[in-house]
């Protein structure tokens, strides 16, 4: 494996990053494009100076504007509004699921965090505003992704919005609903026959030639700065709950990292003094399709090391066959007694309805994986009933509408007359 040549270190006066850190053997780098460490080729992420963060006050946060920025005192980028690359993201509905709750035998409060809300309607739109600040600071002139489809309509769309080109490179076999939206916003859209794993490698050799010099590729020569903006989700969730960490998490995994940043930021807001932690704790629990299943098989088995799979079935934005942070998750969950499970794809189309049918929240694939998991904790007895649990949609169900078409429609089909009303049943 070769590593990227950090481009030139950017100033990051102001923000509360020093170094990039290897999550492998604790290395620290200058801040800088480089995403895997030269000593064991461990992924980095960002390390903050923890007085820094414990300066920033709930005042000052409530202070903020109504989306990710109100966090920027705990952000790598982005404490100067002029210096943001955004569509201004988050503070999305933490909404109250009584209905769903009492469906799934749970007697304490359950919400839903809904990340559908978002400009491009997937939780993305946070990881990409902070990322792409990153990569401007960075002197990147060009924007691009790998992408199992949420990620290339936020790209695409940040991208529109700067004014800066933009590069997008999907798995050919995504859901119409996810190609059109994202090629309506005119960058290049380049689709690859072959997996989300296959774009991903690709994009990881295109990141060292002299023709992507210029480019910033979200999830790789910036990834340490993407996956910072995922904290959001807790901070948000804390702040919405009256600055409380709710004891249970329940949150879908592609690579894993959205799981390992919101215990991450948990963590932090606790460490900065800005909330107190529950008194047994908080638990988190991870949720995959049964057709890419390596992090929850690796749980299962009882190993640390996550053994790539070929991934099958509907929940095509969760469909990493290899997880970067799939070991990151497994400890978070071991640390802090949580667990995972999988759901088919019949469980993932009666997720999606459940809420739906409960909530008014129309979810994507994800969300009906991440309702069924908890339908299955639940059931197992993982998951404490009599517990505070939040669980994240964090996709829109406009953008994978086949999974669910053929099971839905009209209740009944009727001529236009009473007489046909009436004949149909519809008057009762
Ligand atoms: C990308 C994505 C995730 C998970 O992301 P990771 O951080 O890679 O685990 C979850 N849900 C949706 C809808 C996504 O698009
Ligand atoms: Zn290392």
């Amino acid at each position: 494996m070769t590593v990227a040549t950090p481009a030139p270190t950017a100033d990051f006066t102001g923000s509360p990053a020093r170094v990039l850190v290897c999550r492998g053997c604790g290395t620290e780098y200058p801040l800088a494009a480089q995403h895997a460490c030269w000593e064991c080729f461990g992924p980095l992420e960002i390390g903050y100076d923890p007085a820094a963060l414990a300066q920033v006050t709930r005042e000052q946060i409530a202070a903020g504007p109504p989306n990710i920025w109100r966090y920027a005192g705990l952000l790598p980028a982005g404490l100067d509004p002029a210096d943001r690359v955004s569509l201004d993201p988050g503070f999305t509905p933490l909404v109250r699921a009584d209905a769903l709750a009492a469906e799934l035998g749970l007697r304490a409060p359950v919400w839903v965090k809904d990340d559908s809300a978002n400009p491009t309607h997937s939780f993305k739109d946070r990881v990409v505003s902070v990322a792409l600040t990153a990569a401007k600071r960075l002197g990147f002139t060009r924007f691009a992704c790998a992408s199992t489809g949420n990620l290339a309509n936020s790209v695409a769309a940040h991208a529109a919005r700067a004014g800066v080109p933009s590069m997008v490179f999907i798995p050919a076999d995504l859901e119409a609903g996810k190609v059109v939206t994202t090629a309506v916003y005119g960058g290049d859209l380049v689709a690859i026959d072959g997996s989300y794993d296959d774009v991903n490698r690709l994009c990881s050799e295109l990141v060292e030639t002299e023709e992507f010099e210029d480019t910033a590729f979200v999830n790789v020569n910036v990834r340490p700065y993407y996956a910072e903006g995922s904290r959001t989700l807790g901070f948000e969730v804390a702040e919405q709950l009256g600055w409380r960490i709710p004891e249970q998490v329940v949150i879908p995994m592609a690579s894993g990292e959205l799981l390992t940043k919101i215990d991450k930021a948990f963590s932090e807001l606790v460490e900065a003094g800005l909330v107190e932690p529950p008194a047994g704790g908080w638990r988190v629990f991870g949720a995959q399709s049964a057709g890419c299943n390596p992090i929850v098989t690796a749980l299962a088995a009882g190993v640390d090391e996550v053994t790539p799979v070929k991934p099958t079935g509907i929940a095509k934005s969760l469909n990493i066959g290899d997880p970067a942070a799939g070991p990151y998750a497994l400890a978070a969950v071991r640390r802090t007694g949580g667990w995972m499970a999988e759901a088919d794809d019949d469980e993932i189309r009666e997720g999606i309805r459940a809420l739906a049918r409960t909530t008014g929240i129309f979810a994507e694939t994800a969300g009906g994986v991440t309702v069924a998991a908890l339908r299955t904790l639940v059931k197992e007895g993982r998951l404490d009933p009599a517990a505070e649990t939040v669980v994240f949609n964090t996709g829109d169900g406009l953008k994978t509408l086949d999974a669910v078409a053929g099971l839905v429609g009209p209740t009944y089909r009727v001529k236009p007359s009473l007489k046909g009303l009436r004949a149909a049943g519809v008057m009762g």
